[in-house]
């Protein structure tokens, strides 16, 4: 999964649904450890603001 911080508005969301806590998030930036990600898609589903996609 990948984050564009450009759409990104670092609300949190996607990090509250991640089921195996893939997702950090920071003051200036929210991060994918896609070696942890199973890829369920949640964060996509739930991001109010199109910032995440599948690719890599
Ligand atoms: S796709 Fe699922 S497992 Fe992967 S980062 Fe998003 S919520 Fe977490
Ligand atoms: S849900 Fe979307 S806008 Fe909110 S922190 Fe995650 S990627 Fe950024």
């Amino acid at each position: 999964m990948k984050i564009n911080m450009r759409k990104c508005d670092i609300c949190g969301t996607c990090v509250a649904v991640c089921p195996v806590d893939a997702i950090y998030v920071s003051e200036y930036e929210v991060t994918i450890d896609n070696d942890k990600c199973i890829s369920c898609l949640n964060c996509l589903i739930v991001c109010p603001a199109q910032a995440i996609t599948e690719e890599e």
